[in-house]
């Protein structure tokens, strides 16, 4: 069991009461305390460094208003720089408008028809089910043709798996011709995109278990022939520290342009995904919140924050 941040930082902040400013000394303490809870929920090293650092900057000095304890003060402080640093380009919808559909300012769709949108990473991190969510979500909130394509010759049950939750959500999928490249099958794809007047081809690509030579040559090539207007890294929550080496390595190798986190359903504090928006500076866009087909969700910055601070 992990504690919350504010009942870890109450003997640390207890002593702060009745101060009328944050000194350096009660800062650093308080850092310390911040940087075990991060630490815990699986954010990298690294950029929990760079982040207690741009905290302490932030609140050293800080008058403490009177209305709030200092505890309330830093905790306050860590949240919303941590809200800042999570959050993409895209921001949170204006009051009153929660419910509004965000998915054509989400999702980069302005590039000529058909629009080709690239799904990256490992096997097992919900990359075609997220296919078929995003395939639905297009489908029924842009009213978008969208055809879909699995690339996975490795397994061609990946293949079935897409065709079926093609025919779940009413989304045509691409005809599966064994013997195919990967390469092979996603200009096929993007022809029958233009022949069938498709506005999104999504293209779900191979996954494995680990990082390797392989799989990377073959998703750069992918991206290379489709040109891609989103390439999207799909990572499960639970990934923990691999985050790191799978952001950097998809990022540097094949250029990613968004990640969606998925299995937010799930009990993991969620530090992956801090680590990888502070590492690839690329931002979180969507999170997979369940099995079901409607189960995603914009990204929703203030929510991992609270998490991630347990
Ligand atoms: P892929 O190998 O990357 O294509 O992964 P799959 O799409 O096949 O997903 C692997 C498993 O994770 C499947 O059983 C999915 O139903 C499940 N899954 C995917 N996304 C989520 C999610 O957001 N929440 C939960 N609970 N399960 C998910």
């Amino acid at each position: 069991m992990f504690e919350g941040l504010s009942g870890r930082l109450g003997d640390v902040l207890e002593k702060l009461r009745g101060k009328g400013s944050l000194s350096q000394d009660d800062v650093n303490e308080a850092m310390r305390e911040v940087r075990v809870a991060l630490l815990e929920a699986d954010v990298a090293l690294p950029v929990v460094k760079d982040f207690i650092a741009k905290v302490k900057t932030r609140a050293v000095g800080q008058e403490v208003i009177q209305s709030v304890t200092p505890g309330q003060m830093v905790i306050k402080i860590v949240h919303d720089a941590l809200v800042e640093m999570l959050a993409g380009q895209v921001g949170t919808p204006d009051e009153g408008e929660a419910d509004r559909d965000r998915t054509a300012e989400i999702l980069n769709l302005n590039v000529t028809p058909p629009v080709p949108i690239l799904m990256v990473g490992l096997q097992g991190s919900g990359k075609t089910t997220t296919s078929a969510k995003i395939a639905l979500r297009l489908k029924t909130t842009q009213r978008k043709k969208v055809l879909m394509a699995s690339l996975d010759v490795q397994r061609p049950a990946a293949q079935h798996q897409l065709a079926v939750l093609g025919e779940q959500t009413g989304v045509d999928t691409l005809p599966i011709i064994m013997g195919q490249k990967p390469v092979q099958i996603a200009k096929r794809a993007m022809d029958e995109g233009r022949k069938g007047g498709y506005d999104v081809v999504i293209l779900d690509t191979a996954g494995r278990l680990a990082i390797d030579e392989e799989l990377m040559v073959e998703v750069a090539e992918v991206r290379k022939v489709t040109n891609p207007a989103e390439t999207l890294l799909v990572t499960d929550a639970m990934i923990g520290q691999d985050a790191v080496t799978v952001a950097t390595e998809f990022n540097d190798r094949v250029g990613i342009t968004g990640i969606v986190l998925t299995r937010v359903d799930g009990d993991a504090r969620g530090g992956a995904a801090l680590s990888m928006r502070a590492i690839t500076g690329r931002p979180i866009k969507l999170m997979g919140v369940g099995e079901k087909m409607d189960a995603l969700e914009d990204f929703q910055a203030e929510r991992i924050a609270g998490r991630i601070l347990g």
